[in-house]
């Protein structure tokens, strides 16, 4: 029996990875828009296939995780989700009725639903990225925002892997559901919306990979890793850039898109323990240098 040849090997991976996740997780929605555990499904599939690119082949061999450190992470996220999921059930609870009523009032009922359901998805995805990008930015521009929203929680960590997209502080879930959620519920987007979900998390996945990817073409529009482990960079000013996390194009259209190497990452030269995430809200470690409060007026 022959092997292909690691070069080969790392050129497909290196081209392809990405384009095929993202694309692959969109075919998969498109195909199976019934079934109720396709989001959960999908975010499964392309970390286990993440998780072990990063094993097998990582950009960082110094950032493959321990298994205590990866299993601990893995716990955490599941959590997370499960918590992200009775958010996204408490915006559409209590937002539903209120922006149907302002879209009425308003009179821009507009939404293209007979248009082919994937632009659909781009247009869900694109906008909901526009308004992340504003919020996302609010966060690193302002120390309160920063705090309200925990971010320095998901900053804080030194080794990245795709698992990081959901390493968020519990606080960061009402930020991190609210942009899909508002584009959503006033447009009522309906079937879309979902497609638009599972394609942003795998992007945010991608983005965290610890894995060698390409940047060009994709990269025009999507954030790739190299642009979002930059946004980690432990470098105030470095870190101050690349606020998409899954669409690089409002960074591109706003002036913060740079295309740099990253040396470190974390929000100081130390990584703080889990309680010390859990409480940065109040009480951020001495040694934080990526926090707004560090901006020079
Ligand atoms: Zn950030």
């Amino acid at each position: 029996m022959t092997t292909m040849p690691k070069p080969t090997l790392d050129r497909v991976i290196y081209f392809a990875l990405q384009p095929m996740l993202a694309s692959g997780v969109l075919v998969f929605w498109y195909f199976n828009q019934d079934l109720a555990s396709g989001y959960i499904l999908s975010i499964l599939i392309i970390n286990i296939v993440l998780a072990l690119v990063e094993h097998w082949r990582p950009a960082r061999p110094d950032w493959v995780q321990r298994w205590r450190e990866k299993s601990r992470n893995i716990v955490l996220v599941v959590i997370l989700i499960m918590g992200a999921g009775l958010v996204v059930g408490f915006y559409d609870s209590s937002l539903r009725g209120p922006l149907a009523d302002l879209r009425q009032t308003l009179g821009i009922d507009f939404w293209p639903h007979q248009w082919p359901l994937l632009v659909q998805v781009f247009m869900v995805f694109f906008l909901s990225e526009f308004i992340w990008y504003w919020m996302h930015r609010a966060e690193h521009r302002w120390d309160l925002v920063w705090r309200v929203s925990g971010h320095g929680a998901h900053h804080a960590f030194k080794h990245l892997g795709a698992i990081n997209f959901g390493a968020n502080h519990p606080l960061e879930l009402f930020f991190i559901a609210l942009p899909s959620a508002l584009v959503e519920l006033f447009f009522g987007v309906g079937l879309a919306a979902a497609g638009a979900a599972a394609f942003s998390v795998t992007q945010a996945s991608i983005a965290h990979s610890n894995i060698r990817m390409n940047t060009n073409v994709v990269g025009w529009l999507f954030t790739t890793n190299r642009y979002h482990i930059h946004h980690h960079s432990s470098i105030l000013e470095e870190s101050n850039t690349n606020y998409g996390c899954s669409a690089i194009v409002w960074d591109r259209v706003f002036g913060t898109f740079e295309d740099a190497g990253t040396v470190d990452t974390g929000t100081g030269p130390t990584e703080p323990s889990l309680w010390q995430k859990f409480i940065m809200p109040v009480r951020e470690p001495d040694d934080t240098a990526t926090a707004p409060s560090n901006l020079v007026a």
